[in-house]
């Protein structure tokens, strides 16, 4: 049987298996892709120690740095899909579609997804110019009106990728706030063909008829007039937050109302005493790829000071 098993192959997830491998666990990495949510991101400018690197280079970098490790103490499956947490007292096993594996611990760490528009026409214009990505799909809409739909970090980082070779980026925020930092904010206004409407409700997405039609323009709803306005665009960039990739723990683990595991801060453990989770999967209210890596470390030397007692006390 293995010390340990990691479960996701983001910073929090690649993190711990480099710690794990230096101090000689024997440990199963799994994950189903690398690099983690901002792998898609044209540039990152907070990764500290490195002042800029494109998201795909950092995934790479995350791969690179846990493969130097494989080997007699670090046995990594890619691509590998964690489907079950079973916890017993003196074990946990993860099942996964090609297979179980059973281990001391594990530390959890498989993130979050992009949360989905949920109003008419959001599912029938998915990728039919409603996306989530821009990295992916925004130079399809280049010389093109679209629009951006929330406020914080990754609709500002959209719009200010989209700003580049779109006509016009209209970023539409429900609220009169702005979760995103000030940089951001304000290196999106100044663009010319920059436009921000605050306290507006997506009510329905709008475009040519099933199948083979495309989006047109996207209504939204003044929160405070309740006034309908139609917007014409031919992209939709959906940024409207996370949800926790965490369907696969249900009834294993305590979760709380929004289905982020429940951690201990201090040590990252979670309801079960051989389960640890770090990073976007958490509770933690802050999150970001420094503090996944972090949280991640913390988890890790925590589980080595369980495996250590209980081997010293077998
Ligand atoms: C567009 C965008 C840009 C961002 N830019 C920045 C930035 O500039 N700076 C910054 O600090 N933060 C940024 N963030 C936030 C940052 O990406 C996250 O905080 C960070 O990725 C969280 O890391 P994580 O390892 O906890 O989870 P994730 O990055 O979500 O990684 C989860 C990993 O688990 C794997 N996985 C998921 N489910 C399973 C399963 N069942 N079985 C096996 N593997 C699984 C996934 O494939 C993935 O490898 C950005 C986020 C987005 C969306």
């Amino acid at each position: 049987m293995h010390d340990l098993i990691i479960v996701g192959g983001g910073p929090a997830g690649t993190s711990a298996a480099v710690y794990a491998a230096r101090k000689r666990l024997k440990t199963i990495f799994l994950t189903s892709e690398w690099g983690g949510q901002s792998a898609v991101s044209s540039e990152i400018q907070n990764w500290i120690g490195t002042p800029h690197i494109m998201g795909a280079d950092l995934a790479d970098n995350l791969k690179k740095h846990v493969e130097e490790y494989k080997g007699e103490f670090l046995e990594i499956v890619s691509p590998s899909e964690a489907t079950q947490l079973k916890t017993f007292d003196d074990h946990v096993e993860v099942v996964t579609k090609k297979g179980a594996y059973s281990a001391s611990a594990v530390i959890i760490a498989t993130g979050a997804n992009r949360r989905k528009l949920d109003v008419p026409g959001a599912a029938e214009f998915d990728q039919k110019g409603l996306t989530y990505c821009a990295s992916c799909d925004g130079p399809l809409f280049a010389g093109q009106d679209v629009a951006v739909i929330g406020g914080g970090n990754a609709a500002f980082e959209t719009a200010l990728q989209l700003l580049a070779y779109c006509k016009s980026v209209t970023l539409l925020n429900r609220t009169e706030n702005f979760r995103a930092d000030e940089i951001s904010i304000a290196a999106a206004k100044a663009h010319a063909n920059m436009r921000i409407v605050l306290n507006a409700e997506p009510t329905e997405v709008v475009g040519g008829p099933s199948p083979g039609g495309f989006v047109s323009g996207i209504k939204y709803k003044d929160a405070k007039s309740g006034e309908e306005t139609l917007l014409p665009v031919a992209g939709i960039f959906v940024e409207i937050g996370l949800l926790p990739s965490s369907t696969w723990l249900a009834n294993v683990l305590e979760l709380n109302a929004v289905g982020q595991i429940k951690v201990d801060p201090r040590t990252q453990r979670a309801s079960h005493r051989r389960v640890w989770a770090a990073g976007d999967i958490t509770d933690g209210i802050y999150h970001q790829n420094n503090i996944a890596a972090g949280d991640a470390v913390k988890a890790l030397e925590d589980v080595y000071m369980f495996i250590r007692k209980n081997k010293s006390e077998a």
